[in-house]
């Protein structure tokens, strides 16, 4: 079988750390790293390689950007941080029109492509490269709530004193201030969370808020974060070529309430293959809806800025 490409735009911080977890992961797949600062980008990949050459997976490249159009999953990473003085709204704009620039050059996009969005507002621009691209919708997601997920699970993991694998509990809606746990259906092998005795409703929103403030935490002591994203990058190329179907919460598009965020998805090589909606409690419901209203929001202001 021919081995599968997978084309990382934007080799910063997030995208060459990627690079890295796949070639740790063993995928086997052939990476193409594209990056518009050419020198940053070439000492990337030659320090990748000499990951490579140890681990004997993933083959490396550099890439122009045209080469991205035909790979099997094209991963978007490329984008601008915040400037002093620039608003959110000014950051989102001008991280969309990268990314559109971007889709446009590497347009015809192969049908059978995945795209995944991961630059940061992750769900405005998961819906604006939908708009674009000109593949099917569910063949673009956005990296989402899975990292957020991720954090959850581990904080809880360390109160109740149990491996983060065996807690089963979600973040869903916004990758960002909106964004929900949904703790109604949060369980340990089948036992609610709620049923822990030594778990109070002042502790879950305290573990909420924790996992909502992670990012601002880690950015605010070394400036970014890479490895987790990273790692979460890598573990839906896995899914994906390995066709695992997976349910995971990540950014897609949700007809109920016309917005893209995070629901739990089957994740396989159609990309979104269907979304699970979870059962919520009344509360939970009207956050999630929150959610999409704010998203919605937010995303007619960047259009109309
Ligand atoms: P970075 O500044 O280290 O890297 C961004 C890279 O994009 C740079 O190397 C830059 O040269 C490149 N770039 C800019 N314009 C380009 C273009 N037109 N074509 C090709 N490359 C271009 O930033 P980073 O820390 O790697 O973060 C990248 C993005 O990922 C940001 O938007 C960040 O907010 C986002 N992010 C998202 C999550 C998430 O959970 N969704 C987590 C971490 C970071």
């Amino acid at each position: 079988m021919k081995q599968p490409t997978i084309a990382i735009i934007g080799a910063g911080a997030v995208g060459s750390t990627a690079a890295y977890a796949l070639i740790l992961k063993n995928i086997p797949a052939k990476i193409i790293l594209i990056d518009i600062n050419e020198k940053k980008c070439s000492g990337e990949i030659q320090d990748l390689i000499d990951a490579r050459c140890i681990t004997g997976s993933c083959a490396l490249n550099s890439g122009a950007m045209h080469d991205a159009g035909n790979a099997d999953i094209i991963i978007i990473t490329a984008g601008i941080a915040q400037k002093p003085g620039q608003t959110r709204v000014e950051l989102a704009k001008t991280n969309i029109e990268i990314v559109d620039s971007i889709i446009k050059t590497i347009k015809p996009i192969r049908k059978n492509s995945i795209i995944i969005i991961v630059t940061n507002p992750v769900d405005s621009i998961t819906r604006h490269v939908q708009e674009v691209a000109g593949i099917e919708r569910n063949r673009i997601f956005g990296s989402g709530t899975f990292l957020d997920t991720q954090r959850l699970r581990s904080f809880l993991a360390q109160r109740l004193k149990v491996a983060p694998q065996s807690v089963q509990a979600d973040v869903l809606g916004e990758h960002g201030d909106s964004q929900l746990v949904n703790w109604s259906s949060a369980h340990i092998d089948g036992v609610p969370l709620s049923s822990f005795a030594q778990f109070n409703h002042h502790e879950f929103d305290e573990i909420a808020l924790k996992t909502e403030r992670k990012a601002y935490d880690i950015i605010a002591c070394k400036g970014f974060t890479n490895f987790g994203i990273a790692t979460c990058i890598a573990t839906y190329c896995e899914i994906i070529l390995a066709d695992l179907k997976q349910v995971i919460p990540v950014s897609c598009y949700v007809e109920r309430y016309d917005v893209c965020f995070s629901l739990p998805a089957v994740l396989g090589l159609q990309g979104v293959e269907e979304i699970i909606f979870p059962q919520l409690s009344d509360e939970e419901e009207k956050k999630l809806e929150e959610s999409a209203r704010i998203l919605n929001q937010y995303y007619a202001e960047i259009k109309n800025h």
